[in-house]
Formats: structure tokens, sequence, C-alpha cells
């Protein structure tokens, strides 16, 4: 699967020229690849957009990185599946997005391991946003 290959536009809003972060470099890149691909193979047309920004909460600082897709979108009440290991939820159904269902939950995994949380909305037809959050302190 080749972005271009589909009608996608990828764009990036950072906030920021750069941010320093202390952490795991592999589990990070792997996080971020995941949320990508899964952008990119859910999205046939649209757009699929990285943003960043950097919040106060008291005296904490705070890394935001949202990967926003206008794809398939997820379906209310499956939202709670896909972080499920194996979790698929095209499963009964034509494989049309084939994968292992893996990704999400080692995804979640690295997050909580990195101290940061994972979270996503979405709707279907519309398209999805996983929204992850890491300390910067
Ligand atoms: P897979 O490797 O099968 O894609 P994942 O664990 O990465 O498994 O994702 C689990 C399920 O969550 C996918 O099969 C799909 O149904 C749903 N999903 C994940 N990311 C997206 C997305 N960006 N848009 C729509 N559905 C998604």
């Amino acid at each position: 699967m080749v972005i271009e290959q589909k009608e996608l536009e990828f764009k990036l809003k950072l906030c920021c020229d750069s941010i320093t972060i202390k952490t795991d470099k592999v589990m990070f890149n792997s996080i971020l690849d995941n949320l990508i691909s899964n952008a990119m193979k859910f999205t046939e047309k649209g757009k699929i957009i990285i943003k960043t920004k950097t919040v106060k909460e008291e005296s904490n600082s705070y890394l935001i990185i949202k990967v926003i897709d206008t794809g398939i979108g997820i379906p209310e009440e499956n939202i709670n599946l896909i972080f499920d290991e194996f979790k698929q939820l095209s499963e009964g159904t034509v494989k049309e997005y084939p994968g292992s269902g893996l990704g999400l939950s080692i995804t979640k995994k690295y997050v909580n391991l990195l101290n940061g949380i994972i979270s996503v909305e979405s709707a279907a037809g519309i398209g999805t946003t996983f929204i992850v959050k890491f300390s910067l302190d």
C-alpha cells in the first residue's frame, strides 16, 4: 500500500521547530509508525494530519501528538475493542483490510510503558483521531 496509490494528502502541523523528549526511541517510533500506518491503511480518500502541541498542566509539561485521518472511522460500539489483542473490526466480514489485530494492543502497551496516555475519537464514515500524550518533564 503506497500513499500515492490512494487519494491522500499528508500534512504535518508541528507546534515547534524542535522538542526534546527523554524516551525510548524504538518504542516511540513504533507507536507513531503504527498509528500512521493504520491511518494510511484505513483511509482511501482525504487527509492524514500529524499535529503536535505542548501543554502545561499545573507545573508539568506534556507533548500531545494527534494522528488524524478521514478514513472509514470506527463505530461507537466498537471503540473500546480496538486496543484488544487480535481484534479487527472487519472480523467476520470480507477481509478488506488484512492485519494481525495486534498493532494497537502493542502500541497501547508501549505508550503505557513510556508513562503516556493514548486515546481515540472517531466517527464511522468520517474519520479517526488517535491522541498520545507524553510527559516532557
Ligand atoms: P491490524 O493490524 O489488524 O490493523 P490494529 O490492532 O492495528 O490491527 O487495529 C485493530 C483494529 O482497529 C483494526 O483492524 C481496525 O478495525 C481498527 N482501526 C485501527 N486504526 C484505525 C483507523 N485509523 N481507522 C479506522 N479503524 C482503525
